[in-house]
This record gives C-alpha cells, structure tokens and sequence, in this order.
C-alpha cells in the first residue's frame, strides 16, 4: 500500500496553483487535480495588488507577471462637464517595490503561474474531478474520476478545497456557505473601446448606476463592467446593448468593437463558516465569494494559499507542530470577513438606488475625492487596505511581541515591508529569516548557534547593521510567509528562543 500523500489540491485555478507552488518549494508530496480540461481563458479578475506581487515574488514570477500587465496608476472619473484625474496607488506606499495595481488578465496570471510549476515539474491534472472525500483513519480516501469515467481512490493526509464558489471539499466537510445574493445582474464584456484614453481607469457615474472600463491589454484592450439596467431587455449580452448602456452614460462619444467576451452574472457575498475541519481546509473562492469591488478575490485566495501551504508541508515533514495548522483559520478567516465587508460597502455605495446615496455617489464623491486624496493620513490607510499590504496577525496566535518592543518599525504580526529596499529579497528565501539589527558584533555566534541548534536548516540568519527597519537594537523572525512571528527589542534571546521551542522545535539527531 502507497503512503498517503501529504496534501491533495483540489482546484488550479490562481489558488490552488499558488498553493501547489508553495507546497513544492517545501518538498509536501502532492497531487494538484482540476477537473476541466484547459485552464481559465475569460479574464475573471483583472487586477493584481501590490502584496500579492510581493507574496509571488519568491516564486520569481512576479517581474513576469508586471512584464505582461499593467500597472495602470490613473483614475479617471468622467463627469457631465469635465474629468476628474486621481492617482490610484501613489507615493502613500514607500515600503513596497510594487506601489501600483497591476491590470493583467486572470488568464495571464494563471498561464505564469503554471508555467512556473511546469518548470519545477508539477504535472497540474486536468480533467480530473473530486467526486468523494472518506476519513479512513488518519487519512483521506479521495475519489478521483477522470474525463474517461474511470475512478481513482486515493490517500492523502490533508485535502484543500481550492474548487471555488460551488466547492465539492466544502460540501463533502459539511462546512455551511453563509450569506446573500445581490438583486442586481451585471454584464461584463472585454473587448475594444474608441474614444477611451489608455493606461487609465475610467469611470461613469450616475444616478443609474456606474460604468467601468478598466485596461486589461490581453485577451482584449478593455474590460467593460456594468450594472444591467432595470429597463433593459432581459436577452443574452450583445455588442448593441452594450453600446446602448455605454451611450446612456458616456453620450457618443466612445464605440464599442470586437468583443471576445460577453456574459452576465449575479452577485453574492458569502463566507464559509470554517475554513478547517479536521484534514480539510478551504481557501479561495470556496472559502468567501463577494464583489468584484476593489479587486480583491483573486488575491484574497492567492494570499490564502501562501498562508497554509507552508505550514502543511512542514507539518506533513514532521518539521513543525500540529498548532500551525490551527492558525490558517485564525489568521485567514478574519481577513475574508473583512473582505466581505469591505467589498459590501463599496457596492452599495456603486449601486445603491436610494436617494441619498446616488446623491453622494454622482455629486459629492466627485468634489471630494480630489480633496480626500490630498489628504495623506487616510488616503494612505485607503490603499494600505486595498493593496493588502495592511493585512497583519498581530492578534494570530503565532505571533509573539518580545517582552520590549521596538519604537519604530514593523511590529510581531505586521509583514516584513520592503524598507530598506530590496529587504524582502534578501528574506525570499524558503524557511523562516532571523533578522538582527544595530552592530554586528553585538550578535555573537556562540548565542545564535545555541538558540537555534537543532533548527539551523531552516532559519538564515541576517545582520542588518544600519540597514534595518528597526531602532534602536531589535531582533524579529520572518515566517516563511513574509509575516513576522516574533519580535523583540535588544539582545536578549530567551523570548526568542521560547517563540521557537514552541513553533519551530529543534530536531533531534
Ligand atoms: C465573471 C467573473 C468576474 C470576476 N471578476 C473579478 C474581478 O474583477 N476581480 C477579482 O478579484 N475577482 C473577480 N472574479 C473572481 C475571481 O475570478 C475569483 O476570485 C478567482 O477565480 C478565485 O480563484 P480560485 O482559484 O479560488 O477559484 P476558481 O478560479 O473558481 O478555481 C476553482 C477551480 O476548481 C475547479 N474545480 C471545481 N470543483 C472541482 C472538483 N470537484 N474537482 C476538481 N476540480 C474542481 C474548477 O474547474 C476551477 O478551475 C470574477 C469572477 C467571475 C466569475
């Protein structure tokens, strides 16, 4: 009998290919199933954000993914007597290599990611579903049936549900998908647009409703997106419907041509009660699905999967405790709550019918935003919290402040910005990145070596000297996710050495 597999992935889509990535720099043993028999080529989600990029760069495809995009940095907001110009991301982020939205069409994110797993050699199958998950002891019978008929069962220690909003993982772990649809249709085209200025977002705003055009580049130059008006025609999208609804905003002035995509769909804002039950663990679409406001699924789930795939393999490895596995829910769940959230207001706001906020929406918004965006303070906390790079897990618990903590500079929980630059570099290596700021003579070898005796495979060590984000003297240790679990101020190593007895416990030889 075949030793069960560490992980089955269920789904390639961006998620389950983020993950498969993730478990192969860690050495799991792992199968990446999906059961259509050609990756996504419609655009889906469109846009990539700054933490994202950051969070695929140890892959080395992020300069990939940029050299395909683009990183469109201007709003355009088309108003009936003028055009209001703002910036999208700017100079509010400075601790990041990537202070802009990428567009770039999902497609073209997963055609990247799965060439990088074919040239590490994971072989992503393809027109094998999941159709059954049975606990067996300490693994996981998993059904798989190919396009063929025939069916496959097969061992595995964990499964994820990477299988979107209509999870099979999710069902089969009797997790509960809690939420509502929104009344409102949508229609979405991707297709070419005269009369548009590029490398901008531009936007429509009335009291219908608001009409987007966003730079895609590939399959097409534009993606169109808009509400289905309540008195249009109930038929399939078309080409002269589209231009009706485009004249309805925008007069005559653009014309719409050569779509190669077309559709409508309904909204929902839904969360999955649990993201883990025993071995099963949900992430992406099957664990939140919401509006497509602030651009934020695709990276949700990508950041999900950057979160768990680490702690599965080298918990599989025997490498790191069982409690890891705990914290996925702990740190993972809050932020798709706050996504729902989010992504909730900011399509009431775009949609809502009642009077008073059409009015914000067509009248006010268009006054304020320029002088909001003045504003430093919370234009900054704005993009802080679309680009993701806000996201921390102070609050995790695996994330321990020292006993003095630093007066300056990230905190236990925060991610490891990019300041000074190239920082996050230097830490993308797999494995956890001890940091030591201030002289380097204050770090002693004999110290370090006795802290992490046992544990030294995994954890590089890097003097900072006057290249860090901290002062005055600190220590903090980046988990392999680019978060950092513990930090502490000075030289003193004894909280640093009970965090990693804890989570990262020496090997015995
Ligand atoms: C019309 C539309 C427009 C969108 N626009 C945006 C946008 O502008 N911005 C944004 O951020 N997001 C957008 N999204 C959402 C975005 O596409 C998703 O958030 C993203 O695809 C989630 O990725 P995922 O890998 O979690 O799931 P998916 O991309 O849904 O991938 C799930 C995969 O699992 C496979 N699968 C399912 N069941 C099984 C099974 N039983 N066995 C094997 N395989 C299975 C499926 O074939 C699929 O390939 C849009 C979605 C749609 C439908």
């Amino acid at each position: 009998m075949t030793a069960p597999l560490d992980v089955l992935v269920v789904g390639a889509g961006p998620t389950g290919l983020a993950l498969a990535a993730q478990l192969r720099t860690y050495g799991a043993s792992f199968r990446i199933v999906d059961r259509s028999v050609d990756r996504v080529r419609e655009s889906r989600a469109l846009a990539i954000q700054p933490r994202t990029l950051e969070a695929l760069a140890p892959f080395g495809v992020t300069d990939e993914l940029i050299e395909r995009g683009n990183p469109a940095m201007q709003l355009r907001m088309h108003l009936p007597r003028r055009v209001v110009q703002l910036p999208l991301f700017d100079i509010g982020l400075t601790d990041t290599a990537y202070p802009f939205l990428l567009f770039l069409s999902q497609a073209e994110t997963e055609s990247v990611l799965s060439e990088h797993l074919r040239d590490q050699d994971v072989d992503v199958e393809r027109g094998t579903e999941l159709v059954g998950l049975e606990r067996t002891g300490s693994s996981v019978t998993c059904r798989l049936r190919s396009g063929d008929g025939s069916e496959e069962a097969v061992a595995a220690t964990y499964v994820v549900g990477c299988d979107g909003a209509h999870s099979t993982v999710r069902a089969q772990a009797g997790i509960g998908f809690e939420g509502y649809a929104y009344p409102q249709t949508f229609l979405l085209a991707d297709l070419e647009v005269d009369g548009l200025e590029p490398d901008a977002v531009h936007t429509y705003m009335t009291g219908a409703g608001v009409l987007f055009f966003f730079p895609l580049g590939s399959p097409a130059t534009w993606r169109m997106l808009t509400m289905r008006p309540s008195d249009a025609p109930d038929t399939q999208v078309n080409l002269g419907l589209l231009q009706e609804i485009t004249d309805g905003y925008a007069g005559d002035r653009l014309a719409l041509r050569d779509p190669v995509w077309m559709t409508d769909f309904r909204l929902h804002n839904r969360g999955a009660a649990r993201y883990r039950s025993g071995p099963f663990f949900l992430a992406g679409d099957a664990a939140h699905i919401h509006s497509p406001a602030g651009a934020q699924g695709m990276n949700t789930g990508i950041q999900d999967a950057l979160n768990l795939g680490w702690k599965l393999a080298l918990v599989s490895q025997g490498r790191a405790p069982e409690g890891w596995l705990g914290t996925y829910e702990a740190e993972r769940a809050p932020v798709g709550r706050s996504v729902l959230r989010f992504t909730d207001r900011a399509f009431t706001i775009g949609t809502s019918s009642n009077p008073v906020i059409r009015f914000a929406r067509t009248r006010l918004a268009p006054r304020l935003a320029p002088l909001a965006l003045r504003a430093t303070r919370p234009r900054g906390l704005v993009f802080r919290t679309v680009s993701e790079l806000g996201i921390h897990y102070r609050h995790g618990p695996a994330t321990t402040a020292g006993p003095q903590h630093p007066r300056r500079g990230p905190r236990a929980g925060d991610r490891l910005p990019d300041l000074p630059r190239g920082l996050q570099a230097r830490t993308a290596g797999p494995g956890w990145h001890l940091l030591l700021s201030g002289p380097s003579a204050l770090w002693s070898d004999e110290l370090l070596a006795s802290v992490l005796m046992g544990r030294d495979d995994l954890v590089d060590v890097h003097r900072l000297g006057d290249e860090s984000p901290w002062r005055p003297v600190t220590h903090g240790l980046v988990r392999p996710d680019g978060y950092l679990g513990y930090v502490a101020r000075g030289t003193h190593l004894e909280g640093l050495r009970a965090y990693l007895d804890r989570w990262l416990p020496a090997q015995r030889v």
